[in-house]
């Protein structure tokens, strides 16, 4: 394994699970400075027993809650270097006449909102430093509707914005930021290739379309490709990491 990532300190939002969990251990693997952030006090602990010695800092907590994102900032010391938004939840695939606010208002919260806030709260000292970057997890929900109910679709989409406006604005600074769309991928999240519920609420036309999931592990390849210097040239991407989901 190379050590793409000796110097740098990136924050994985989510990483007690699935894709966030093979990210941060891919990073401390190849020589970052890990700070992961969860909601679930016992995932992150089984993390840092699983890393041994490498250099993992945990945050507990709802990365939504302004207090959290403070003190990934704090534990960071104005040494951030790269983030990766993935903490998210998905929405039961409810339909939009069904949609109740507290769920829309959730989801929008999670998957939106707390990686404008991060993003916010670590662009100044990336900008100081004229090194940033910074990945977005999107969801093959970022460009079509098949793959998960409406507010989770409509988050989704949110995030190619919020990443599009982000690189435009700081790319001149030196910060690149992306963000990948995952396809179905083997997690504990529940999408709809694997639950009865997304069988019954999308169809099985879709259900058809989904290619065989993809592991963690391979998600996590794309998002270190898009943390490391070999995607120099990228900035404002979306990059589909879906088994090529969306070409059908
Ligand atoms: P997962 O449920 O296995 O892991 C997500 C982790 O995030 C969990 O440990 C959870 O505790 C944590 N989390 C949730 N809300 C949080 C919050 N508010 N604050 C802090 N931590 C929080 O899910 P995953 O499949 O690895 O999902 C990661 C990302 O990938 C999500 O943004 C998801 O939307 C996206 N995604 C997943 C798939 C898929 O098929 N698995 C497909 C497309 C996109």
């Amino acid at each position: 394994i190379p050590n793409r990532f000796a110097g740098a300190t990136v924050v994985v939002t989510g990483a007690g699970s699935g894709i966030g969990k093979a990210t941060a251990t891919r990073l401390l693997a190849e020589g970052a400075r890990v700070i992961a952030s969860d909601l679930d006090a016992e995932r992150l602990d089984a993390l840092s027993v699983e890393v041994g010695d490498l250099p993992l800092t945990t945050v507990v907590g709802d990365v939504s809650d302004d207090a959290v994102i403070a003190q990934i900032v704090e534990v960071g010391e104005g040494r951030i270097t790269g983030l990766v938004n993935n903490a998210g939840i998905m929405d039961a695939f409810v339909p939009t006449a069904e949609i109740d606010d507290a769920l829309w208002e959730r989801v929008l919260r999670i998957n939106v909102t707390a990686p404008m806030k991060l993003m916010r709260a670590v662009l100044p000292a990336m900008v100081e430093a004229g090194h940033g970057r910074i990945v977005n997890v999107a969801s093959e929900a970022s460009i079509r509707a098949g793959a998960s109910g409406t507010p989770y679709a409509t988050s989704k989409h949110a995030v190619v914005g919020l990443t599009k406006s982000t690189a435009l604005f700081y790319g001149p600074a030196g910060v690149r930021v992306n963000a990948v769309a995952p396809g179905a991928v083997a997690t504990n999240i529940e999408a709809p290739f694997r639950s009865e519920l997304g069988a019954q609420r999308l169809g099985p036309i879709m259900q058809a379309t989904v290619p065989a999931p993809a592991t963690a592990e391979q998600l996590a390849a794309s998002i270190t490709w898009l943390l490391s210097e070999d995607s120099a040239n990228v900035n404002g991407a979306l990059l589909m990491s879906d088994g090529g989901w969306s070409t059908i």
